[in-house]
């Protein structure tokens, strides 16, 4: 079974551990920087992005996030955790991880439309669209040479994004019953594990 981390300081891990397990793998809350070593992946779950942030500075993650996503450790960031790892954010003069390069806009889709459902196409998934939730969201409003949009509003507003082994949504996951996006980031976990078994 693959270890999965998820980022325990604020926000939804509870459900993204929940999700973990329901697509079989091994999943633990990480609260202290230690518990970083030897994970297959880590998400970054949503919350709110200026707490985990703080947060992450006072426990001293950052650095070592960096370091682990340097060497391609699989990162999957939802919301918050999307916010968390983009290079660039409008609006804000602070960069967080910095290590997807797109630049994400937060709480973009203003007041009227804060948080919404919608039945989402994603390719990569197959055909059935998926149930996103959107919860005072950001979008991504460029990615750069390596990422992938892989999902997109009705208006082409880019929502959910991959590079080589990093995964982001704008939406929740993690707040559905529909597995497939965890699983599409086991199997990222999955082809990196293979190839550094050789
Ligand atoms: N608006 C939040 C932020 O900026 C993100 C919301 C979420 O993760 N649901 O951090």
């Amino acid at each position: 079974m693959r270890k999965i981390g998820v980022l325990a300081l604020q926000g939804d891990f509870r459900e993204h551990i929940f999700m973990l397990r329901q697509s079989g793998a091994e999943a633990l809350p990480i609260r202290w920087p230690e518990q970083l070593q030897g994970l297959d992946g880590l998400i970054i779950p949503g919350g709110e992005s200026t707490t985990i942030s703080k947060l992450m500075t006072e426990y001293k993650f950052g650095e070592e996030i960096q370091k682990l996503a340097a060497e391609g450790l699989p990162l999957f960031g939802t919301c918050a955790g999307m916010i968390l790892l983009a290079k660039r954010v409008i609006g804000l003069d602070t960069q967080f991880l910095a290590v997807m390069d797109i630049e994400v806009r937060r709480n973009a889709f203003g007041r009227q439309v804060d948080s919404f459902e919608t039945e989402l196409l994603i390719p990569v998934l197959g055909q059935n669209p998926f149930p996103a939730v959107f919860i005072r969201a950001p979008w991504i409003e460029r990615a750069g040479d390596g990422v992938q949009s892989i999902a997109q509003l009705q208006d082409g507003t880019a929502v959910a994004a991959r590079g080589e082994n990093i995964l982001v949504s704008a939406f929740h996951p993690e707040l559905t019953e529909d597995t497939r996006l965890h699983e599409y980031f086991l199997n990222i976990v999955e082809a990196r594990c293979k190839s550094k078994e050789g």
